[in-house]
């Protein structure tokens, strides 16, 4: 049976995960960060900790001698990296090699292979002066968060010279009902749904000509699995290939609910106006095709729309279990 390691089960992709790899039958123990709210999947062994202490995590990766580690622990938005520049670095850079390293020291002591997959990010390409950007685009972040996701980018090929099966996921944006709002997909759908329900009138944003490649975020941690469990040990570029602006996630988010005219809702705030920002991000995922049998199944129109109607019912929900005056 294999048994697994996963940091970051708080987050969407830990329980899509935890999830995945549970229905598959692996043996699965997740690191339980003590601000980590949501719920987690019947059958997970939760160990109590912080990725940041070092010698904690380091002590439980050798006691437990996992076959596959699952990083996807960290400061999780750009925005938030913009406020905590030194939290984010801590947690997505310093610890993220600590926890590479202690993988390397359970494959010496144990004299078994363990397959090591980091969650990197499109953000390690900064503003890329080519579209779409692969895994032999250059490495150049904008913003603290891609800065952290760098330096542990650039640690698994470390590592992978010292002969431990370390994989870096290179996920461009991907979106679940699971999102948390301050990503702006689930601000709009969450939003939106609101707005059909009547208990909202307006939705602030930022900058509505971003563009971005949103994919569904099961689809990204299938692919974490496949990179784990391939014979070679490579970087995948994990992206739909497909970007599409802020704006017309807005218009299909209100058409998808049945609202018409969304420009009457939507105001610009310029505190959600980042620094800097990328203005398009977009990915090649030919690599991951070729040698994960990888694709995408889940279309644009088809992500917002699940999102908008898991909203719906949400608030739908809420209204009708509030008392009637
Ligand atoms: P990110 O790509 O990982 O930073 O994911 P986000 O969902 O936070 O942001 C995606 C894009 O949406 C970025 O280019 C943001 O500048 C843009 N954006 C526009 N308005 C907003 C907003 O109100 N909130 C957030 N989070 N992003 C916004």
């Amino acid at each position: 049976m294999t048994r697994a390691f996963i940091t970051g089960i708080g987050g969407q992709d830990g329980s899509y995960l935890a999830e995945q790899l549970l229905s598959a039958g692996a043996e699965v123990h997740a690191l339980a960060h003590p601000d980590d709210r949501a719920p987690v999947a019947r059958g997970v062994e939760l160990h109590p900790g912080d990725l940041t202490d070092i010698a904690q995590t380091r002590h439980l990766l050798l006691d437990l001698a996992p076959d596959e580690v699952y990083n996807l622990a960290g400061v999780s938005s750009v925005a938030r990296s913009w406020s905590e520049p030194d939290l984010t670095g801590q947690v997505n850079g310093l610890a993220a090699v600590a926890l590479l390293e202690s993988a390397w020291q359970v494959q010496e002591a144990s004299g078994r292979a363990v397959r090591f997959v980091q969650a990197s990010s499109a953000e390690i390409f900064g503003e890329p002066t080519s579209s779409p950007q692969d895994e032999a685009t250059l490495v150049k972040p904008i913003n603290p968060y891609g800065v952290s996701k760098a330096y542990a980018h650039l640690a698994v090929e470390v590592y992978r010279r010292r002969k431990l099966h370390a994989v870096s996921a290179i996920l461009y944006n991907h979106e679940s009902p699971r999102r948390p709002t301050q990503f702006v997909t689930r601000k709009i759908t969450a939003t939106v749904a609101a707005i059909a329900h009547g208990e909202a009138d307006t939705l602030a944003l930022g900058n509505l000509d971003a563009r971005r490649d949103w994919g569904w975020a099961p689809d990204y941690v299938d692919a974490l699995v496949r990179a784990a469990r391939a014979d070679d040990a490579r970087d995948y570029v994990i992206a739909t290939g497909v970007a599409h602006s802020v704006r017309e996630f807005v218009e299909a988010a209100f058409a998808r609910a049945g609202l018409e005219d969304w420009e009457s809702h939507v105001v610009i705030d310029p505190a959600f106006v980042r620094p800097v920002d990328a203005t398009e991000l977009v990915g090649d995922s030919s690599r991951a095709r070729k040698f994960l049998g990888w694709a995408p199944s889940v279309g644009f129109e088809e992500l917002v729309g699940r999102m908008v109607d898991r909203d719906l019912e949400l608030v739908g929900d809420q209204s009708s279990s509030r008392p009637s005056r």
